[in-house]
């Protein structure tokens, strides 16, 4: 605001050179600022504006001399001058370029002088006068003024020093662009809404310092307005709110932060809570199961009437369960829990050495304990226990520190036992009492038998030439009867022998070859006729270590059963060796009857024949299959058989071991 009175001077002119000294004042001019032409002449222009405008002025002339920029030339502006005396006045003041003598001037054309005494005569500007540049400049903000276009009019010295231009510059501010190109189109759009309605325009934008740096301001532009509420001006500020922004920005930052830390934190918690809720539940889960096994455990334990015992091998205390006392049928309350006690009720024969065996398995000699004794229970009978146990604890040097385990009552198991013991040895007794008795009736029916053979032969001879056709028949049967009744006492005295473990057997080199050869040849006359009888031999000699009469037993069985059941085809008994000429088998193969795969199974068991048909047809008593077995195992053989019902059979007696020779 101007704190001057002056009247009204219309067309004051004030010329300069380039140079900025005055050449031209007129006395309009001279009545306006105070200063008489003498005065001025030759003096810079900056001395008709106050001391504070005038660095930026001079700083500008001498950088560009007296080059207003084009804006200025074109309409009236508002100035602030300062009279002769001090006073400083506002004045609206176009510049236009004239000749004159000695060349160009700028001269400046003072049409009106702001007088606020007479605010709405002296100038349209009215609400000029309002604005105090006194106060603006004692403002810490940046203070600005724009005409109602929104061109810069003033600015406080606040301002020139932070964007570094000067007073001279004021018309390049747009083109200079000190608010950052990205922020400017925003800045330019919302600045020109409010110029074209009138609101109050407020922004935070950067603004460029001198130094180039950017920092934030608040930007606010209000409307000043004439008498009849035309804007005439914009008066703005703008604040430096860069320190707060930082720190808005930091607080804003470390909210985030903050924030992201609360939700990490929350989620860490989330997660631990529910890691400690599973954890109970697994703990309670575990007890459950504690509880569950303990109880099955019990009931197990109630169920087999067992019980459970647990052993300080420190105090020498036992801890019993109460199936104890219910095995023993003793109340608990009469016995103390040492091992006293316990040799007191124990069976004489069994203290030391059960007494023992716990001594050694607590003094850690032996890893389990496992005793069978006799303990007496309540109504004096005695019971047979039998305690298995473990050390459970052992201290740092391995010393066992508690022992535990389980005692049954095996009475009953005992018994029976006992029983099956008396049984099995009534029953051997049994056997060996049948087996001599066999023995010895077969001892005693072979003698007469031999005899009736023996003198059958000789009367078959007929020396006498005395019997007749009918009677020599006779006589074969005779013979033929009690040759078979004799070979069947020798079976039934071998299966005895056998089955009482008495069947003695010598073992000696056996020439195999000889042996086959002989028994072909002798059961050749025997075969059906048409059958053929064949050996199948290497050519070399054979040996092998074997009781020669028990193999030579075995090998007619097969060969007699072989031409038994052999109605056409052939018969062979073959030697299978291996390259170092050893025998690895013996087959007595036939191309008979065959046997069927679920008789098979069986045929090696005493008394089995196919069936009770084939003993009324082809005799037999259905024990030389289990004698020949008996006794190829005795010799370290085996024998197994194939056969296909209708085909044949073959029989084979593995060796399966080199023969000594
Ligand atoms: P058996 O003295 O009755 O012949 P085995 O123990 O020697 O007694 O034979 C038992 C049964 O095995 C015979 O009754 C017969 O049914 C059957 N068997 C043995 N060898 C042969 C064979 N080579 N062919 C067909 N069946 C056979």
């Amino acid at each position: 605001m101007s704190s001057a009175s002056t009247s009204v001077v219309l067309d004051a002119l004030i010329g300069c050179d380039r140079t900025g000294r005055i050449t031209v004042w007129n006395e309009a001019a001279a009545s306006l600022f105070g200063y008489a032409e003498a005065e001025v002449l030759g003096k810079p222009y900056v001395v008709l504006m106050p001391s504070r405008f005038r660095p930026a002025h001079e700083q500008a002339l001498q950088t560009r001399g007296m080059h207003p920029p084009k804006e200025l030339l074109t309409g009236r502006r508002r100035w602030i001058g300062q009279r002769k005396d001090g006073g400083e006045f506002p004045f609206d003041m176009s510049i236009r370029w004239w000749m004159v003598a000695g060349g160009t001037c700028l001269v400046g054309s003072i049409a009106a002088v702001s007088d606020e005494s007479t605010p709405e005569e002296s100038s349209p500007d009215v609400s000029a006068t309002h604005f105090d540049t006194t106060i603006a400049e004692a403002m810490p903000q940046l203070v600005w003024l724009t005409n109602a276009a929104g061109q810069f009019e003033y600015c406080n010295r606040r301002w020139y020093e932070y964007v570094g231009l000067t007073p001279a510059d004021l018309e390049l501010i747009g083109e200079k662009g000190i608010v950052p190109p990205d922020e400017r189109a925003e800045w330019i759009q919302e600045w020109v809404q409010s110029l074209a309605t009138g609101q109050p325009f407020e922004r935070e934008c950067h603004l460029r310092r001198a130094d180039g740096e950017y920092r934030w301001f608040l930007n606010r532009s209000i409307p000043l307005r004439d008498a009849r509420g035309r804007v005439r001006q914009w008066l703005g500020t703008s604040t430096d709110i860069h320190e707060w922004k930082l720190a808005q920005t930091l607080i804003a930052a470390q909210r985030d932060d903050l924030e992201a830390l609360v939700m990490q934190r929350t989620h860490e918690l989330r997660e631990t809570v529910a890691a400690l809720q599973a954890e109970a539940q697994a703990h309670e889960n575990a007890q459950l199961t504690a509880q569950a096994s303990e109880r099955r455990l019990q009931s197990a334990l109630d169920g087999a009437r067992d019980f459970v015992w647990d052993y300080d091998c420190l105090t020498g205390e036992v801890y019993r369960s109460s199936g104890w006392s219910t095995m023993l049928g003793y109340d608990e309350a009469p016995f103390d829990s040492s091992i006293a006690h316990w040799m007191e009720i124990a069976h004489p024969e069994d203290q030391v050495i059960a007494h023992q065996a716990f001594r050694d398995f607590i003094a850690g000699k032996t890893e389990f304990h496992d005793a069978e004794y006799r303990l007496r229970d309540a109504s004096g009978a005695w019971r047979w226990i039998a305690s298995k146990g473990k050390i459970v604890a052992r201290a740092a040097d391995g010393a066992p520190l508690r022992a535990a385990g389980t005692s049954a009552d095996i009475t009953e198991r005992k018994i029976a036992e006992a029983a099956l013991e008396t049984a099995r040895e009534e029953a051997e007794r049994a056997s060996r009492a049948k087996s001599e008795f066999l023995e010895n009736m077969s001892h005693e029916l072979r003698t007469p038998l031999n005899s009736i053979i023996g003198f059958a032969s000789v009367l078959r001879r007929n020396r006498s030439q005395n019997l007749g056709a009918g009677e020599l028949t006779y006589l074969d049967r005779i013979h033929a009867n009690g040759v078979a009744l004799l070979r069947l006492i020798d079976d039934v005295l071998d299966a005895a022998k056998i089955e009482a473990g008495r069947m003695e057997i010598t073992i000696s080199t056996v020439l195999l070859d000889e042996m086959i050869r002989d028994l072909v040849a002798q059961c050749e006359a025997q075969a059906r006729p048409g059958v053929r009888v064949i050996a199948e031999l290497p050519s070399h000699p054979l040996y092998l270590r074997a009781d020669a009469l028990r193999l030579r037993q075995v090998l007619l069985n097969q060969l007699s059963n072989a031409i038994k059941f052999t109605e056409t085809g052939s018969i062979t008994v073959a030697v299978v060796c291996s390259d170092a000429r050893e025998p690895l088998r013996i087959e007595v193969r036939d191309t008979g009857i065959g046997i069927s795969p679920e008789r098979a199974a069986t045929i090696f068991d005493s008394f089995e024949q196919v069936d009770s048909g084939t003993a009324r047809l082809y005799g037999g008593t259905g024990l030389g299959l289990a004698i020949s077995r008996a006794l190829c195992e005795q010799m370290g053989f085996t024998l197994t058989m194939s056969s296909e019902q209708g085909v044949g059979s073959t029989f084979t007696i593995g060796i399966g071991r080199p023969a000594a020779t």
